[in-house]
């Protein structure tokens, strides 16, 4: 009696060691590991009873839903079994002996990963995390440990706004032209893998992805960023933070005169994408792109503010936003959704040569004097409309006064992939972007 007594005061004693927080996870690499501290041990036998009397489902071991005598035997058949080598020199949740490092993913059992580097593919979502969920249990549906990810949770209005009838849910077509150009994308992987990015909309499709929803009623404009985060805090899961971007797509924002496409935090988390009366797959697709660009670190010029260079060739720069990025070397946009790969030449704006246009090969009249001159010549050309030009000094119709030195920028070999900081919200006073542009604005 007195035995028992003593047996039982100690493993009150012990349990009460144990972080409650810990107990009852049992680590898929060994499932009899209940308190996950990688090794099997009396408490683990103790936070199994306990959570086995408290009815908690975390302990049943056979998932059939119901706790009985077979998860007790699984439990000691996993018990006397022991683990296996659980070091995780990396300490990214995921044992040595599954991080094969030769780069293919197979499953949490053989993740293609490097054991010596908690971030494979270079993504700031830890191996572990995309293998097998977060420790908050947010399950990154489709991410992959050898190839970089980008989630955006996508919250939506939707009604009658201005007498106008508008749906702003993101579609399967907008989704499928935005992983089309991320999926192209020339930003490196591990492994000599093949580039590119795998983008992830949430907009409640369903197949692991619920979090997307409808906003309620049919707001002209929200607030960014107060209104925006009050919604964010109604109807973004907490866990989500640090892992998935939050937009929301509306109407307007700030007024109801605003006919901007869209706000975003800069090296930040949150954006809006506000399509006002013409919504349409490639002006949303374009412009979710454009204001995530702002999130991952990418501005007008995409080093810089400065906008509209003819040599600047992205959906960042509001030449190409709708669109679209130049294929031919003529600067002007055709119709493809795309950053910038940085290829383009540098143009000085006081010594400018038409025979080198943007690419270094195709002409361009800059002047539009239909003469193409062989000598070069002072122009301001980061103009509001494509052919627009300004004499150095004016900055009638242009970006800026200025003559300068117009330079590209490699967009996906600079996204910023620290903006995201697992588990918390980020900086909390980010610098915003505006962007005071739409169809038409500038371009026909
Ligand atoms: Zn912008």
């Amino acid at each position: 009696m007195n035995r028992l007594l003593s047996s039982c005061a100690l493993s009150i004693a012990i349990v009460a060691l144990v972080p409650s927080a810990t107990i009852a996870q049992s680590s898929p690499y060994c499932p009899a590991d209940i308190v996950f501290d990688n090794e099997l041990n009396f408490f683990d036998v103790s936070a199994f009873l306990d959570s086995y009397l408290e009815g908690d489902l975390a302990v049943d071991l056979n998932n059939n839903g119901n706790l009985e005598f077979f998860d007790i035997s699984l439990f000691l058949q996993y018990f006397i079994g022991g683990c296996p080598d659980l070091t995780d020199t990396d300490g990214d949740r995921l044992p040595d002996f599954v991080e094969t490092d030769d780069g293919i993913y197979m499953d949490s059992f053989g993740t293609g990963t490097d054991p010596l580097n908690a971030d494979t593919d270079g993504d700031f979502l830890s191996d572990g995390d995309e293998v097998l969920g977060t420790v908050d249990g947010l399950f990154l549906t489709g991410a992959s440990p050898v190839m970089k990810d980008i989630f955006i949770e996508c919250d939506w209005f939707a009604g009658n706004f201005e007498g106008r009838d508008e749906n702003y849910r993101p579609t399967p077509a907008v989704e499928a032209r935005l992983a089309n150009a991320f999926f192209n994308a020339s930003t490196a992987n591990p492994y000599d893998l093949p580039d590119g990015i795998h983008i992830h909309l949430d907009y409640g499709q369903g197949n692991g992805f619920t979090g997307g929803n409808q906003l309620p009623g049919s707001p002209v404009f929200i607030l960014f960023d107060s209104d925006f985060n009050n919604y964010k805090a109604k109807h973004f899961d907490p866990i989500r933070k640090g892992y998935f971007h939050y937009a929301i797509f509306g109407d307007r924002y700030n007024s109801t005169l605003n006919r901007s496409s869209g706000v975003a935090e800069f090296n930040g988390d949150d954006f809006m994408v506000t399509m006002v009366d013409y919504n349409s797959t490639v002006n949303m697709a374009n412009t979710i792109a454009h204001e995530l660009g702002h999130n991952l670190g990418l501005r007008h010029g995409g080093f810089e503010n400065r906008n509209r260079k003819p040599n600047y060739n992205s959906v960042m720069n509001y030449r190409h936003q709708f669109n679209g990025i130049d294929i031919t070397g003529s600067s002007v946009g055709n119709g493809v959704l795309d950053y910038s790969h940085g290829v383009n030449i540098d143009l000085n704006e006081n010594a400018l040569l038409e025979l080198n246009g943007v690419n270094g090969s195709v002409a361009i009249d800059w002047n539009n004097d239909t003469i193409l001159d062989p000598n070069p010549y002072a122009l301001n050309i980061n103009c509001n409309s494509t052919f627009a030009t300004a004499p150095c000094g004016s900055s009638s119709g242009c970006y800026d006064a200025n003559c300068d030195l117009l330079r590209d920028h490699d967009d996906w070999d600079n996204i910023n992939w620290s903006r995201l900081v697992s588990g918390t919200d980020r900086v909390p006073t980010p610098e915003l972007i505006e962007c005071d542009n739409w169809p038409g604005k500038f371009l026909p």
